[in-house]
């Protein structure tokens, strides 16, 4: 297939890329490059023997978003592109709504217009809010607990309606639950701009020395430490869900949500302790307060994407922690 894989220079984008090529696709990257670097495109080379082709464009930009589209027929379009972070989106809402929601609407508009309906959009499980039960089905009522949130749930609205309106769309809402790891090269993975907000890189970022200890955000929740749970997913399973998702979208009309996760749950402190096991030495943490908003548990009913797509998680958690430890041992800097 040829694929239009929009934020294929990002971190879930480039380890997407990386599969597709893999898997035999063509993949053509179309990126504004506002949080990543070209190099992991390089890298993706290093992977594969193939680099794929960087637009360098704003998804904003229609007159762009038109030309790559009038340029080539692609099969399809993984729509990775957007801001994530959930502390500025409450900060600068107007940014977020402007950026993933407007942007998405250009995106999809221009598909319709050159024919192209085949579509897989990265949307989270944050739009399961603050879930009153786990694991969460697909079926679990949608909420959004900030502006990032309700981007997410609103693109996915955006296209529960495109699709109502006309039969040729065949839509995959994946949502994702905590990316986390790297390729097992150590070539790719999360390079976050300045303090990471996320557990992994902060935890990696600790034990490389760039910062001195990590922050437990809270241990008195009613969870069997006390620490939150989540379900850390292996960025490649990750990766490999979206390929299988290109593989059954021709039988599935519609607009269709799917959960990409493992289906377990692991504690704060459960993961620290798992990468302490993985690079063989402590990590320097505290217990802190909660940080507001944070749900106590997390986690996917996984059920769905085996049955619909065939694919389940390979990777368990003493891969995760080793692939992460190798990508920031190897990239103490990222890809600077
Ligand atoms: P990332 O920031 O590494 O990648 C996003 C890419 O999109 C970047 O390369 C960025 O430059 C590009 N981009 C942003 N706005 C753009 C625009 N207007 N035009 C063109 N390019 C633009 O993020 P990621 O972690 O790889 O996440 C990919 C997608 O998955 C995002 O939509 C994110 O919301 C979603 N997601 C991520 C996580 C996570 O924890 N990483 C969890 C759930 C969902
Ligand atoms: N967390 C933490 N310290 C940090 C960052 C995160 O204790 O420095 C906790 C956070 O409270 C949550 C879990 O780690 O329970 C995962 O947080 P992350 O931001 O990575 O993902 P999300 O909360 O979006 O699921």
């Amino acid at each position: 297939m040829k694929i239009l894989v929009t934020g294929g220079a990002g971190y879930i984008g480039s380890h997407t890329c990386v599969e597709a090529i893999k898997a035999g696709h063509e993949v053509v990257v179309f990126d504004n490059l506002s949080n990543s670097s070209p190099e992991s495109l390089n890298r993706v080379e290093k992977i594969t023997g193939v680099r794929p082709r960087l637009i360098e464009a704003d998804l904003l930009d229609r007159a762009a978003v038109k030309a790559a589209f009038d340029e080539q027929k692609y099969d399809a379009v993984i729509h990775f592109a957007g801001l994530k972070a959930v502390g500025e989106s409450v900060a600068k809402p107007w940014m977020y709504y402007n950026n993933n929601l407007v942007s998405s609407l250009v995106l999809f508009d221009e598909m319709r217009a050159h024919g192209v309906f085949d579509l897989v959009f990265s949307s989270s499980a944050t739009v399961y809010g603050d879930p009153d039960k786990v694991p969460l089905a697909e079926d679990a009522p949608l909420s959004a607990l900030n502006p990032y949130g309700r981007t997410k749930l609103w693109i996915e609205d955006m296209l529960r309606d495109i699709s109502a309106a006309d039969p040729r769309w065949h839509i995959i809402l994946l949502r994702y639950f905590n990316p986390v790891g790297a390729h097992e090269s150590g070539l790719i993975g999360e390079d976050p701009g300045g303090i990471p907000n996320n557990l992994m890189p902060y935890i990696t970022q600790v034990a490389v020395g760039k910062l001195k200890e990590l922050t437990v955000f809270g241990n008195d929740y009613p969870t069997r430490d006390g620490t939150c749970i989540r379900d850390y997913i292996h960025v490649c399973d990750l990766a490999e869900g979206h390929i299988s998702a290109l593989n059954a979208i021709d039988k599935m009309p519609g607009c269709i949500p799917i959960n990409l996760g493992t289906g377990d749950g692991f504690t704060v402190l459960e993961l620290v302790h798992a990468f302490e096991k993985a690079t063989g030495k402590p990590l320097p943490h505290k217990i802190g307060p909660r940080r507001p908003g944070d749900s106590p548990a997390s986690y996917a009913d996984a059920s769905r994407a085996e049955k619909l797509l065939g694919w389940k998680t390979k990777r368990g958690v003493n891969e995760i922690c080793r692939d992460a430890w190798n990508w920031q041992s190897k990239n103490p800097n990222g890809y600077k």
